[in-house]
């Protein structure tokens, strides 16, 4: 049996989609990158046994943190756009900020629905969902 000595980052832990109760078992089936199944989520987590949904409904939540994310990549690409406009000399146009947004959102979508969720589980989760050292040595 393995003991962990130290608290696992919390930043870390929410960069690997890993439970915030023990750090440890994964939230998300497979890879953000399989595309076909990046939406699949463990219905608990298969290291400590908790529930990732904690009410019904919970994740309608994560639909306002996604959009603040989405939000944070329209400004960045927007910005993007002007100064590197300014920087190389090009005309800019309508047409280019709208299909770079649009480009830009599709390429985020696994990465934001994923963070959404994880964030919505780190931030409002409660109490049930803080870290328990206990469980993070008990499993390993
Ligand atoms: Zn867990």
């Amino acid at each position: 049996m393995k003991t962990i000595n130290h608290k696992p980052s919390t930043f870390l832990s929410i960069a690997n989609c890993q439970c915030p109760r023990c750090r440890q078992g994964n939230i998300f089936t497979h890879s953000t990158f399989n595309l076909a199944q990046f939406t699949k989520m463990n219905e608990r987590c298969p290291s400590c046994n908790f529930k990732f949904e904690i009410e019904p409904g919970f994740f309608v939540g994560a639909m306002y943190i996604g959009y603040a994310m989405s939000i944070a990549v329209f400004t960045t690409v927007c910005v993007a756009i002007v100064i590197l406009s300014n920087f190389f000399g090009f005309a800019t146009s309508v047409m280019m900020y709208v299909s770079s947004i649009i480009i830009a959102t599709i390429v985020m979508i696994p990465i934001n629905f994923r963070y959404s969720r994880v964030l919505m589980i780190y931030w409002f989760g409660g109490e049930q969902a803080k870290y328990n050292p206990e469980l993070a040595s008990q499993n390993k």
